[in-house]
């Protein structure tokens, strides 16, 4: 081997990642509602409605060891440019009040500035905003690169359920509004990533990196009630979302997926949420980071092995830490 030195080469690396920021700026929080807001934990939704931007826990100054968020999302439209096979889909608005799906359209923002419109120009009411990736045959398809178990499949990400339901809902709107041909089902086309995370550690032969595709139709029901109450179930979550009131860590009607939602949360510290433990430097500050974390009104698991939650007569819990045996 001849000899060798490797040099970090940080002028090469800054100039790399401006020109990948600079092809995708940010835009800056979306001023409208979006159907990807409703499916994950309603409280970071509102958190993220009602406190200004600059008030939002940012990563900056803590680099993630993982690498870019950035980086993670473009690889996932890489892959959806990949796989896509119909017509990259325009955003489209569902307006609760007048029943009817349109399109976006733009609008001058408070700020003076262009953005997507906010409200249906007929009633005035705050719509819902969805994207599909795209649709072939009216076939509703999204694409996914994960990470997830390949061996416990879709079931596991039931948001991914979720979200071709609410694009299929859009687009069940639009077909009886134009007569066209439907379908109640959607398909899912994901990309599995699988290192090896544990093979080592057991004490078994590590396997190589893999990657492989699968395909998956999802089937819905194609009788009118069940869409009504999804319908219904999406218009709520959207009130409690854009609401003055401050939900609460609510398991039923917030999907909350604390495995990884929480440490990424923009609002989980502002909002002094009981499941952001982390101190500033990362640590985890357990039980809950924040001094002064409000108690909650629901039971949220942080790790279910160290805590015990009791309700009391009032509804608040009781947290008590397992004490070491
Ligand atoms: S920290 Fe977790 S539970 Fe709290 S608001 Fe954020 S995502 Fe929701
Ligand atoms: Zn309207």
């Amino acid at each position: 081997m001849l000899p060798y030195e490797i040099i970090y080469d940080t002028e090469y690396t800054t100039g790399l990642r401006a020109e990948v920021a600079a092809k995708f700026p940010d835009s800056g929080p979306r001023a409208a509602t979006h159907l990807s807001d409703l499916l994950y934990c309603l409280l970071k939704a509102w958190g993220k409605q009602h406190i200004p931007v600059e008030g939002w826990h940012g990563d900056a100054d803590h680099p993630d060891d993982e690498g870019d968020p950035l980086l993670s999302w473009l690889q996932g439209l890489q892959f959806e440019d990949l796989v896509s096979k119909g017509e990259r889909q325009p955003a489209r608005a569902l307006c609760f009040k007048c029943n009817v799906v349109s399109a976006v359209g733009g609008e001058i923002g408070p700020n003076g500035l262009y953005r997507e419109r906010v409200h249906c120009p007929v009633c005035g009411e705050r719509w819902l905003v969805a994207t599909p990736d795209f649709i072939v045959d009216e076939i509703v398809h999204e694409s996914k690169q994960t990470r997830k178990s390949q061996r416990r499949g879709p079931e596991d990400a039931p948001w991914w359920i979720e979200q071709l339901a609410g694009y299929i809902l859009f687009r069940r709107k639009q077909a009886a509004a134009s007569a066209r041909d439907f379908h109640h089902w959607g398909r899912l086309v994901v990309n599995w990533l699988m290192g090896d995370y544990g093979s080592r550690k057991k004490g078994l032969k590590p396997r190589p990196p893999r990657s492989a595709i699968d395909a998956f139709k999802v089937v819905f029901p194609p009788t009118d009630a069940p869409w009504q109450d999804w319908q219904e179930e999406l218009r709520e979550r959207k009130r409690i979302t854009e609401g003055p009131d401050r939900p609460p860590l609510d398991m039923v009607r917030s999907p909350r997926y604390p495995q990884f939602e929480c440490s990424s949360c923009p609002v989980g510290k502002p909002l002094r949420c009981p499941a952001w433990i982390w101190d500033d430097e990362g640590n985890e500050t357990y039980p809950f980071g924040v001094p002064g974390a409000p108690q909650l009104t629901t039971a949220v698991v942080v790790d279910p092995t160290r805590v015990t939650w009791t309700e009391d007569a009032r509804g608040l819990v009781e947290v008590t830490e397992e004490k070491d045996q």
